[in-house]
Order: C-alpha cells, then sequence, then structure tokens
C-alpha cells in the first residue's frame, strides 16, 4: 500500500517539537496527549505517537511492537484518567480523505463525559 510521504509541517508534529503549545494530559517515551483545541464533548482529547506516521494504517504496518503496544495501552490509560470508562466513551480514528481526516499525523480522539449522538456516515 503507498503512503505519501510524512509531511514534517503538520501542526501536531509542530506541538510535538514544542513549536506550538498544547494542553497536555499525557506523555511517555513513545505517546502525547493533549486537549482537543475545538472540543465536541466535556472530554476531547487527541492521542498521538511520538513517531512520524500519516495514519493508522502507516502506523500499523511500520511501527514497531514497542510504539504499538505504548499507543494501545496509552489510550486505555488516558480514558480511564480521564473518568469516562464507567459511562462509557467513543475512540475515533478518521482515516485519510474518506475519512475525513484534517491532520496527517496518526490521532485517535478519545470523546466522552455526556450522551454522544448516534453516528451516521
Ligand atoms: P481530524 O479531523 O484530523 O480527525 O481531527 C483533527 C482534530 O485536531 C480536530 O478535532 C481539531 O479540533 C484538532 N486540532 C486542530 N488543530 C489543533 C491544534 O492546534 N491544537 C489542538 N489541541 N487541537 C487541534
Amino acid at each position: 500500500m503507498a503512503v505519501p510521504a510524512y509531511d514534517p509541517q503538520n501542526i501536531f508534529a509542530k506541538i510535538l517539537r514544542g513549536e506550538i503549545p498544547c494542553s497536555k494530559v499525557y506523555e511517555d517515551d513513545h505517546v502525547l496527549a493533549f486537549n482537543d483545541i475545538a472540543p465536541q464533548a466535556p472530554t476531547h482529547i487527541l492521542v498521538i505517537p511520538k513517531g512520524a506516521y500519516t495514519s493508522y494504517d502507516d502506523f500499523a504496518v511500520n511501527a514497531s511492537d514497542a510504539e504499538i503496544i505504548a499507543y494501545t495501552r496509552a489510550i486505555g490509560k488516558i480514558s480511564a484518567e480521564a473518568g469516562v470508562i464507567e459511562n462509557g466513551y467513543r475512540l475515533i480514528a478518521n482515516t485519510r480523505d474518506h475519512g475525513r481526516q484534517d491532520v496527517p499525523h496518526l490521532h485517535v480522539h478519545i470523546i466522552g463525559g455526556k450522551k454522544l449522538g448516534l453516528m451516521l456516515p
């Protein structure tokens, strides 16, 4: 599968380099998480790998096992720390053009804190 070259000027790459600020909620060797600038619910956190991966498919194919384990575990830990586990929440990874991915650095949205609307195609 052809994967477009990673664009180091994307907004999340700039956040990772500290060139623009973010409201950080979690960080480890492989992962950074911060609040979405335009939250769609009381909890709206973006979780990104520190590696340069454009999208979920790129990450799944090219990331190391250590990166994948760290990312998967971090999403769970951050969800728990955000307090959304008991009532439920939604994980979203908008992917590429048809998936309406705006920022070409893999990110999973953790959205919760209220009863969410039904998802429509
Ligand atoms: P996508 O549509 O790519 O899945 O979602 C991109 C998300 O990034 C959107 O929810 C948008 O609000 C968020 N976002 C865009 N620019 C920034 C920014 O500079 N800082 C933060 N914290 N979030 C951003």
